[in-house]
C-alpha cells in the first residue's frame, strides 16, 4: 500500500492535530470529528483547548460551560462523555493519558474506532482505524460485498487492514487510509486522481456504486413538538433543563406544552423543520409573557446575567435569533 502512504505523505491536509502527540488534543479532535465535518469541528477544536487548555481545566469545568462550548454540534453525550473521561483520567489516573488500545477503550465515549486512532496517533501503536472512510476504500479496493454494520464484518475489516498495516508507521498508515476516503474516495469517487485506481477491483467490476454494501436506512419517525417561552418583564426567562439522558440532554429549552395549549395566532410564532439522524422534528415555538413559574412544572428562573451562559440545542438558538433575544 506504499501507494497510497505516497499520496498522504505528498498531499495531507494540515490539520492541527496532525502537528501533535498530545493525547489529550488528539482525543478532543476524535471526539468532535465523530458525526462532524472537519470544516465545521475545527473551530470547536481551538475553542476547546482555549478553554480547557489541559485535562484537569476540562475536569475541573462545570457542565453548562462544557455545553456551551459545545453548542450547536449536536450528540450532546460526546460532550457528557468528555466530562467524564477527564474527571477519571483528572482524578483516577493523576493526569496520565492511557497508552494501550485495552485500557483506551475502556473509557466512556471511547469505541473501537476512537481507541484505535489514539493509541495510533498519539502512541503510534499497531491498532488499524476503521471509520466510514476506511469501510469504503477497503470495500472498494477489494471489492467486498458483504454489509457493513456488524461486529463480524468490522472485524474482517479491521484484520484486513491490520495486515496491510504490517511495515508502515501505524499512525501514518491510518491517517493516510482516512485521508484517502475522505478525499478522494468520497461517496462519489474521483478515481481518475487516486493513487491505488491500478489495484481497485471495484474499478475493475464497475461495482464503486455499491459498495460498500449499507443496510438499508430506517424511515425516520416524524414527530411534532411545542414549545412556549415564557419572559417576564424585567427579562427573566422559563427554561427547562434537559434530563442526562435522550435527546438533548443536560441542555436547556423552552418549556414543552401540548398543542392544545399553543397559540398559533400568536405575532411571535414560529415553526423550524429539525432533522436528527433518526428523527424529523416540526417544533413549533412561541414567545410569550409569564405571570407565575408555577405555571411551568419542570421548570426554572433563569436570569438576563445568566443567559450568555445557557446553553441551547441548535433549533432554540434559532429560534432565540429569529426574535433576536441572542
Ligand atoms: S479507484 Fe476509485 S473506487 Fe477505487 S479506491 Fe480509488 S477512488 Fe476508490
Amino acid at each position: 500500500m506504499s501507494a497510497w502512504i505516497a499520496w498522504y505523505l505528498a498531499n495531507a491536509r494540515e490539520l492541527p492535530w496532525r502537528k501533535t502527540l498530545d493525547p489529550y488534543a488528539i482525543w478532543l479532535s476524535e471526539i468532535i470529528l465523530q458525526q462532524t465535518r472537519v470544516n465545521q469541528g475545527l473551530p470547536y477544536y481551538y475553542r476547546f483547548l482555549e478553554r480547557f487548555p489541559s485535562i484537569l481545566d476540562l475536569a475541573r469545568a462545570d457542565e453548562d460551560s462544557v455545553l456551551r462550548i459545545w453548542q450547536g454540534l449536536g450528540y450532546y453525550s460526546r460532550a457528557r462523555n468528555l466530562m467524564k473521561t477527564a474527571k477519571i483520567i483528572a482524578f483516577e489516573r493523576n493526569g496520565i493519558f492511557p497508552d494501550t488500545y485495552e485500557d483506551l477503550v475502556k473509557l466512556p465515549g471511547l469505541g473501537p474506532y476512537t481507541a484505535s486512532a489514539i493509541a495510533s496517533f498519539a502512541f503510534n501503536l499497531p491498532e488499524a482505524v476503521i471509520d466510514g472512510n476506511a469501510y469504503r476504500v477497503l470495500s472498494r479496493l477489494y471489492d467486498i460485498d458483504e454489509e457493513i454494520g456488524s461486529k463480524k464484518v468490522y472485524h474482517s475489516f479491521r484484520e484486513l487492514a491490520q495486515n496491510l498495516m504490517l511495515g508502515y508507521s501505524p499512525s501514518t498508515f491510518n491517517q493516510a487510509l482516512m485521508e484517502l476516503g475522505a478525499v478522494i474516495c468520497t461517496p462519489k469517487p474521483l478515481c481518475q486522481q487516486c493513487p491505488i485506481a491500478e489495484n481497485c477491483l471495484a474499478l475493475q467490476n464497475k461495482t464503486i456504486h455499491l459498495r460498500p454494501v449499507k443496510k438499508k436506512a430506517k424511515p425516520k419517525e416524524k414527530v411534532e413538538m411545542y414549545y412556549v417561552l415564557p419572559i417576564s418583564n424585567s427579562g427573566d426567562w422559563i427554561l427547562q433543563k434537559r434530563p442526562a439522558k435522550g435527546i438533548w440532554s443536560g441542555l436547556y429549552v423552552f418549556p414543552e406544552v401540548e398543542k392544545s395549549q399553543f397559540r398559533f395566532e400568536s405575532a411571535h410564532f414560529l415553526h423550524l423543520k429539525h432533522l436528527l439522524s433518526h428523527k424529523e422534528m416540526d417544533l413549533y415555538f412561541e414567545l410569550r409573557e409569564f405571570e407565575s413559574v408555577e405555571d411551568y412544572p419542570d421548570s426554572q428562573l433563569i436570569t438576563p446575567e445568566n443567559i450568555e451562559e445557557t446553553p441551547f440545542p441548535v433549533p432554540f438558538l434559532l429560534a432565540l435569533q429569529h426574535w433576536k433575544l441572542l
